[in-house]
């Protein structure tokens, strides 16, 4: 105990930011709905029987983590004096790094419901309060790893070497961006922007521009996700790339330092929000999906629903989702693994496009409410998707020559699997061929000998743009039916992991 600078009694305590390799990777663990749901590293109060402020740390270490013999502790010469939200003493935090012998998991104890070993960018967008992530840029300093991450170990195409190309993740096109970009010395960087923002790209390349005194030149290929980025000869002389309005896909390798604004909202008006959803009539247990504008929605409204009788759940997905809750049009793994648990899922968002993507990977009702409109719409048809694919597959059952379309984009690139599905044809007595670009475009499949299409890159393409294209155009899933290898009963939407 001490007393701070008003005379009032302080209570020291000490943060644990636990990290592993280099590039470090972080522990980052959750509080419980009950105490937040948000993010945290491992902290706890200095007793009267800690020795000092490492031996305490050490005690919470052991308590907190299970973590009992770390490599070393790095002091971070990091302290923050705070008041507690209950109005209880005044608190001084002293931060330390500490490195373990490898990604180990912890034991958790009752102060928190999960944990997750990710990279520095991950956990400076998750940790929830800002001395947090004041803390961890230190530990980066400290440990001398001042950017953020790579591909994970055993990633496709892994970049988890020093000096790999990293991703740099910011939540708005502003000064934080500009400043990360006048710091890092680029010679040439490359705008990317999805088609909904096209019409300002301009005005945000003069402001990159204008901010940083990089020359910036704009792509004129808007991306659909994180996994169309261009190609370097797509940019030439360019050594880094702005990407706006998507997260990295974790296992996605990178050719450059690549910015990923995620174009964030702010949570606005969460208990107005709330009251809207809580009359939708939802059921008690909903599993939460947003989209990465509207994440930092989640924990907030998670919390002003409760007393409303509605328990939001989320879910953690695989390596290709950076964060908890979140959906890509071909990954739902994160709702997948929740879906025994709820009765129905809530999409933050705008438009239908993931609301479908979501009803097609779990059987459960699919709600969507846009939180810039305010507004709820009616539950998604699932029954009528899928039977609508199944007609599609029944008109493909008699094709003798499929092309399997392959991507050549680092983030769609499936030719191993494509690779698999021409032996399952031939093994049905059927032919294959793959075609491959890195955009699809349905003019290039005009006019050739082939009875339907596999597609193997976005799986958005079969499912929302099949009728562009001159023959039907199947998901892989979709084709193992057609080919007679997996019952018609068996729907399964192609989850690209
Ligand atoms: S593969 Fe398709 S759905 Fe997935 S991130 Fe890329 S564009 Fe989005």
């Amino acid at each position: 105990m001490a007393d701070a600078a008003d005379g009032r009694t302080l209570q020291e305590c000490v943060e644990g930011y636990l990290f592993s390799g280099l590039p470090p990777r972080l522990l980052i663990l959750r509080r419980p709905p009950g105490r937040g749901g948000f993010w945290v590293p491992v902290s706890g109060k200095v007793e009267p029987t800690d020795a000092s402020l490492e031996a305490a740390l050490r005690r919470e270490l052991a308590e907190e983590a299970g973590f009992a013999d770390p490599v070393r502790v790095v002091p971070l010469d990091w302290v923050v004096e705070f008041d507690p939200p209950d109005g209880g003493r005044r608190m001084r935090l002293h931060g330390f790094g500490v490195e373990t012998d490898g990604e180990k998991p912890p034991t958790l104890s009752s102060e928190h419901d999960a944990f997750e070993w990710v990279d520095p960018e991950v956990a400076l967008a998750r940790l929830h309060y800002p001395d947090n992530r004041e803390a961890v840029r230190i530990l980066l300093r400290a440990i001398g790893e001042t950017g953020p991450p790579r591909a994970r170990p055993g990633d496709p195409g892994s970049a988890a070497r020093r000096g790999a190309p990293r991703a740099k993740v910011l939540p708005r096109f502003d000064e934080e961006l500009f400043a990360a970009v006048r710091s890092a010395g680029h010679r040439k960087i490359a705008l990317q922007v999805p088609a909904g923002l096209v019409r300002n790209a301009h005005d945000r390349a003069a402001e990159l521009r204008a901010a940083t005194g990089v020359p910036v030149v704009v792509v004129s290929r808007a991306c659909f996700g994180a996994c169309d980025f261009p190609a370097p000869e797509e940019v030439p002389g360019v050594d880094a790339l702005v990407v706006l309005g998507h997260s990295p896909i974790p296992n996605v390798p990178l050719w450059a330092t690549t910015y990923f604004v995620e174009m964030r909202y702010p949570p606005g008006d969460v208990e107005r929000l709330a009251e809207r959803i809580a009359r939708a009539g939802l059921p008690k247990r909903v599993g939460l999906v947003a989209s990465v504008q509207h994440l930092d929605l989640v924990a907030p409204l998670t919390r002003a629903l409760a007393p409303r009788g509605i328990s939001l759940v989320v879910g953690t997905g695989d390596r290709r989702l950076a964060y908890p809750a979140q959906a890509l049009g071909c990954n739902y793994t994160g709702a997948e693994a929740i879906a025994g648990d709820v009765d129905a899922f809530l999409f933050l968002g705008t438009g239908t496009f993931h609301p479908i993507g979501l009803a097609f990977a779990v059987d459960r009702p699919v709600h969507a409410f846009d939180p810039l409109r305010g507004e709820m719409s009616a539950p998604i048809d699932r029954a009528k998707l899928i039977a609508d694919r199944l007609r599609l597959v029944a008109r493909t059952m008699d094709a003798k020559r499929f092309g399997i379309l392959v991507s050549s984009f680092a983030g769609q690139e499936r030719a191993g699997m494509a690779s698999a599905l021409i032996e399952r044809a031939r093994r049905q007595g059927r032919e294959a061929e793959i075609l491959i670009a890195a955009r699809l475009d349905p003019r290039d499949l005009e006019g050739r000998d082939l009875d339907a299409y596999v597609n193997t890159a976005c799986p958005r393409i079969a499912l929302d743009d099949s009728s562009l294209y001159p023959r039907p155009v199947l998901t892989p899933p979709e084709f193992l039916m057609a080919i007679g290898e997996v019952p018609l009963t068996d729907y399964r939407f192609d989850t690209f992991h």
